[in-house]
């Protein structure tokens, strides 16, 4: 019987085309909570924020002092956490792959990219909280230096002012990162290019997400739609694994580092 790490080590060998989406799951390998939850409120006074509330264009466009000391502290977070063996097996997977590798990402940690994942074949759908811009549009994306923060301090500091303000039009540098009012779009978060990424890839890999938000749900409809091999690395059940089992692919019920050394050995890489 062909498992999927059989299936997989043949496309690897025979000039296949592989797309990995990653989530949540591979970060939090690396102690990263996904701050969608109890892990991203943020206390200012007496006033609890969820992250629903902050890590909006509305909230952010009304109170940018209310919102920036909350991506300061999470960066600040990210910065402390290291890829794992999930995200290094992913930078040798490229080596070997070259152009037929694109990776998609949820995460907006930057964990790939430090860890050596290539910005060209990286698509970082939700943005990169290392990164900054003018809200406006008119400054690109740059990295965002290191403010003097003190941990959990929820109080905006005037002397970030000059750094968190764009040099062309004197108003507001945000995050990079796509928020929970805002949609996805190519030139900053390059959605088209994952989109056709998948339509040409003969594998999509699933590493450690449930695919709740849109674009992994439609990188999933267009992997049935064409029949693609899809291997899922997740220790519970959700719906790419269910989808996975009835391809040539499969469920690796196993944590993103587990089984992306699984593959990596399998295939001898
Ligand atoms: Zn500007």
């Amino acid at each position: 019987m062909h498992t999927a790490l059989q299936t997989l080590t043949e496309l690897i060998h025979s000039g296949g085309r592989i797309v990995v989406l990653t989530g949540a799951g591979i970060s939090a390998e690396s102690g990263i909570p996904t701050f969608r939850g109890p892990d991203g409120y943020w206390t200012v006074g007496s006033t609890v924020y969820r992250p629903q509330d902050l890590a909006t264009w509305r909230t952010f466009a009304s109170d940018p002092r209310l919102v920036w000391p909350w991506y300061i502290w999470r960066r600040e977070v990210c910065l402390e956490s290291e890829p794992n063996d999930a995200h290094l097996a992913l930078v040798q997977l490229e080596e070997h792959l070259g152009n037929r590798l694109t990776l998609v990402t949820q995460n907006v940690d930057g964990l790939h990219h430090r860890a050596g994942s290539s910005l060209n074949r990286t698509m970082e759908i939700h943005g990169n909280i290392n990164f900054f811009r003018c809200a406006q549009g008119c400054e690109p994306r740059r990295p965002c230096p290191n403010l003097p923060h003190v941990r959990d301090d929820p109080t905006f500091h005037e002397s970030w002012k000059d750094t968190l303000t764009c040099r062309q039009c004197s108003g507001w540098m945000r995050p990079h990162v796509l928020w929970f009012d805002e949609y996805y779009d190519e030139e900053l978060y390059r959605f088209e290019s994952a989109i056709r990424a998948t339509e040409n890839a003969d594998a999509l890999i699933v590493v450690g997400t449930t695919g709740t938000t849109s674009l992994p749900a439609h990188m999933l409809a267009i992997a049935q739609h064409k029949g693609m091999v899809l291997v899922d690395i997740n220790p519970a059940p959700n719906p790419f694994a269910e989808a996975a089992t009835q391809t040539q692919g499969g469920w690796l019920r196993s944590s993103a580092t587990a089984g992306m050394t699984a593959i990596m050995s399998a295939a001898n890489l």
